[in-house]
């Protein structure tokens, strides 16, 4: 059996893409970050199955992860107002902060997701044969 036709897949870019944390391949969502049909995650791995809602309720803990991204990003945003307008209105911090929450919030949720599957998840790790085309069994 020859694995030369399988090349690991980085796991950053596999990351930005929401990709599978196990073969890298398939995808996790059905859809785009701000696509207007809103988050469509698959239950299972289209590639390899693995079943991405580890334990029923599992992705409570991703609401965690997305509250802490929310806070980095608050934090971020107040310290980048204050820099570059050097504003102290208080509705200034108020407003841009709302919104970006708004912006915001596909894209922490989708990658609250992705984090907790590729970091936070314990026995959970890349299989790079598994990357390739699958042997179908029917
Ligand atoms: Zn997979």
């Amino acid at each position: 059996m020859t694995t030369d036709n399988i090349k690991p897949i980085p796991q950053f870019s596999a990351f930005i893409q929401a990709k599978c944390p196990r073969c890298r391949r398939g995808k996790m969502f059905a859809n785009s970050t701000y696509s207007l049909s809103g988050q469509n995650m698959y239950k299972s791995c289209p590639h390899c199955n693995l079943s991405f809602e580890r334990e029923p309720g599992y992705f409570y803990v991703a609401m965690f992860v997305s509250y802490a991204m929310n806070v980095a990003e608050m934090v971020t945003l107040a310290v980048a107002i204050a820099v570059l307008t050097g504003s102290d209105n208080p509705w200034v911090y108020v407003s841009v902060l709302l919104g970006s929450i708004l912006v915001l919030s596909p894209f922490n949720f989708r990658y609250s997701r992705v984090m907790l599957l590729y970091w936070l998840t314990p026995g959970l790790h890349y299989h790079p044969e598994m990357s390739g085309d699958m042997p179908h069994k029917h």
